[in-house]
């Protein structure tokens, strides 16, 4: 009988779930490698100011070099195997030492905006972390900012938030990520310690057009009472940039002014 099940042991996994094992190990020992041997990029895309029509400032997204895999795919793998504190402190570094270059051949620096996984700042050491690395580059805290999504509140809520505060305690900013797409309701809200509130693409496209635009009003019109500015992610064309104008965005995100860009068309670029 044992001979029959180890015989039948294969035909647990279909060829489909082999596939995606193969691919996820794959994935896995690439991942090592990128950290190992420092294969990452950061691509930064403007984020506009919607009023004035100029870019506020950038948010840095990864890439792994030679890969044009997702970082939605490969953070998450990451975050599995316990790879995203060293990744996460790679994007930290990175964002500095380029605000540092672009200082150095005398451009007019704008913030960079960087994604933190909840596992970060999980981290006992995560703030202090910051705080060195803002100490030893002698970056202005300021241009720093944050982004982190809902999921920090599902798990250590209060020890999170105690490290959000102390985040905004260095000078940082803090934006609440993907707004719209988690499990938390806007009365959340009212409790983090952040200066913005990015709203996410697909909220933005739920609540743009049509009848419904009076939620996507109120929901700005509650993030401006809680002190919060706001930024609108995924704007794809000029109708949507109008629209959101109406509604009272701050800022805005999207294809229709720019993808994430390379860091020396980041700081060359101009809106049309
Ligand atoms: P996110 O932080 O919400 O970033 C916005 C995503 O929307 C980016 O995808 C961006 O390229 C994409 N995007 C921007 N404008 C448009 C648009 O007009 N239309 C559409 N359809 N998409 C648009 P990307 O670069 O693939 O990143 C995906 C997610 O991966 C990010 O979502 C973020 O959660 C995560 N991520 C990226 N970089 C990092 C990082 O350095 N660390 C961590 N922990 N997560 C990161
Ligand atoms: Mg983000
Ligand atoms: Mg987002
Ligand atoms: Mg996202």
């Amino acid at each position: 009988d044992a001979k029959k099940l180890g015989k039948n042991r294969c035909h647990y996994f279909s060829d489909d779930m082999m596939r995606s094992l193969d691919w996820k190990v794959n994935l896995e020992s690439d991942l090592r490698d990128a950290v190992e041997n420092g294969k990452f990029k950061l691509l930064y895309q403007p984020v506009i100011d919607a009023g004035e029509k100029r870019i506020a400032y950038f948010e840095a997204l990864i890439r792994m070099a030679n890969s044009d895999l997702s970082p939605a795919v490969f953070i998450g793998v990451a975050e599995e195997i316990g790879l995203i504190v060293p990744i996460g402190e790679w994007v930290v570094k990175e964002a500095i030492r380029q605000l540092l270059e672009w200082k150095e051949e005398g451009h007019d620096l704008k913030p960079v905006a960087i994604n933190v996984s909840p596992l970060q700042i999980r981290q006992e050491n995560f703030v202090e972390f910051l705080k060195e690395q803002i100490e030893s580059s002698g970056i202005d805290p300021s241009l720093i900012e944050i982004e982190i999504t809902e999921t920090v509140l599902m798990e250590n809520r209060e020890e999170n938030i105690r490290s959000l505060k102390a985040i905004r305690d260095l000078g940082m900013g803090i934006a609440l990520d993907d707004f719209g797409t988690g499990y938390s309701s806007l009365s959340y809200l009212a409790y983090l310690p952040v200066t913005k509130v990015k709203l996410d693409k697909s909220i933005k496209d739920r609540f743009v057009n049509f009848e419904e635009a009076q939620v996507m009003e109120g929901i700005i019109s509650i993030c401006h009472g809680l002190k919060f500015k706001v930024v609108t992610e995924g704007v794809e064309d000029q109708e949507e940039y109008s629209q959101l104008l109406v509604q009272g965005t701050d800022y805005v995100q999207g294809y229709f002014f720019s993808k994430p860009l390379l860091p020396e068309d980041a700081v060359s670029f101009s809106i049309r």
